[in-house]
């Protein structure tokens, strides 16, 4: 019989991915997606852990709040009814502006403030906050015990030199123009891995951690904090990404604006959701479907180059940051941890710095057994599968844990 468990709920901007972990085993009960939300394609999937799995496909176009009402209704409790093990439900919200440093309770307050600062995320904020008011509403005895955990948290220990802009600094002081940075739920998880794998407490932990995804950044990690990450006031900053720009000339958009007449959504709408690696190549935006065409088009190929060219400038960059030896280069991320194409590319360009692949290892990772993917007398390059959800349940249960000790 499954006890105290937690909820996790991930709302992304077209997708809804789901687990449910066990607190005290942090064993994953329950995990599913339900995708291609806003098409007539959406479709939801979930696999228990007695390895059952379901498939619903919808054949029309459904809002997001139906299908989180879907999601309870049809999923948590009819088909798997383990509701009544719940004991809290742990919400992944990508903005936590200036004052959320941790892991907290979702109570008016709070909630409130999550939206007050919802035009640092519009794409992401407001969707989570969708998410919390349908939990509050499926589950009013869990109404106390919703727990925000946030991607900008982790960043929360980088220093003014590196979050602030070379703008005027009333930007800041009155404005809250600053780096946040993002993914910091998957870099902390990364953290805890790989002071296990490499044995070392993470107190003294120095890594650099590449999250490549559909979005993607780079995080320095000194001491087991981040001392500094690609992703800037939003995620739009960085390194390249599916669809993405990442870092380009503020000019730029006074070039869009003053030269070729677009309007601000238009111009927010291209470097958002038609540049990146989609922007490169005018074709495809994800990176597996690239590669396996990559003989096909010379633009496939430039697109990756541009993307591991990018990826390499900010791991030096982040080399001199470093005070002490580098523990680990960790890839992780949909593409850094099956990738090996991408990983190839981008250490190829850090000979220079003492990184170098062992060529069988990186072609031929055997996830979850071998994480070591560099030659001897290389710095170590790790691949590391991240676990955004048992991070957020990890955290969700800590907070419980603590509530109820008081
Ligand atoms: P997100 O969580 O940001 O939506 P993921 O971490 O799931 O994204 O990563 C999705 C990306 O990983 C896609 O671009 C996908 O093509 C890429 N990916 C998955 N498997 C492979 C692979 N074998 N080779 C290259 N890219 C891959």
């Amino acid at each position: 019989m499954l006890k105290d468990s937690i909820l996790v709920l991930n709302c992304g901007s077209s997708s809804i991915k789901f687990s449910i972990f066990q607190c005290y085993t942090n064993k994953k009960f329950l995990s599913g997606i339900i995708e291609s939300i806003g098409s007539n394609e959406s479709n939801a999937k979930w696999i228990t852990n007695n390895k059952k799995k379901y498939c619903k496909y919808f054949k029309k176009n459904n809002s997001y709040k139906s299908l989180l009402k879907f999601l309870f209704r049809k999923i948590i409790f009819k088909e798997i009814k383990i509701s009544k093990s719940l004991i809290g439900i742990g919400h992944r919200i990508v903005h936590g502006g200036t004052k959320i440093k941790k892991a907290i309770f979702l109570n008016k307050k709070n909630i409130h403030y999550i939206n007050k600062i919802s035009h640092f995320a519009p794409l992401h904020n407001p969707i989570n906050l969708l998410g919390i008011n349908i939990s509050i509403q499926e589950l009013p005895n869990l109404s106390n015990f919703n727990i925000g955990v946030f991607d900008t948290s982790f960043h929360q220990t980088i220093q003014k030199e590196s979050y602030l802009y070379a703008i005027p600094y009333k930007m800041y002081s009155l404005y809250n123009i600053r780096r946040y940075g993002a993914h910091g739920i998957s870099h902390k998880y990364i953290v805890s891995k790989s002071s296990e794998i490499l044995n070392k407490s993470i107190k003294k932990l120095n890594i650099i951690s590449c999250h490549l995804g559909n979005g993607a950044s780079v995080t320095a990690i000194a001491n087991g904090i981040s001392i500094d990450t690609s992703m800037g006031l939003t995620p739009l900053e960085g390194l390249v990404m599916g669809t993405r720009s990442g870092d380009i000339d503020p000019s730029i958009i006074f070039f869009m604006f003053n030269k070729l007449k677009m309007n601000i959504k238009e111009i927010e709408n291209t470097l958002i959701n038609k540049s990146g690696l989609l922007g490169i190549n005018e074709k495809e935006s994800d990176c597996r479907k690239i590669i396996n065409a990559y003989s096909e088009d010379k633009k496939f190929e430039l697109s990756i180059n541009i993307f591991c060219r990018r990826l390499a400038k900010y791991i030096s960059s982040y080399m001199c940051l470093m005070k002490e030896k580098l523990d680990g280069l960790i890839f992780t991320g949909g593409i850094g941890e099956n990738s090996c194409l991408i990983r190839s590319n981008t250490i190829f360009r850090l000979l220079n710095l003492g990184f170098k692949l062992d060529d069988k290892k990186n072609k031929n990772l055997k996830k979850k057994i071998n994480y070591f993917i560099n030659a001897k007398n290389s710095i170590p390059i790790l691949v590391i599968k991240t676990e955004e959800e048992l991070e957020i349940a990890r955290e969700a249960w800590s907070l419980i844990y603590a509530n109820r000790k008081k």
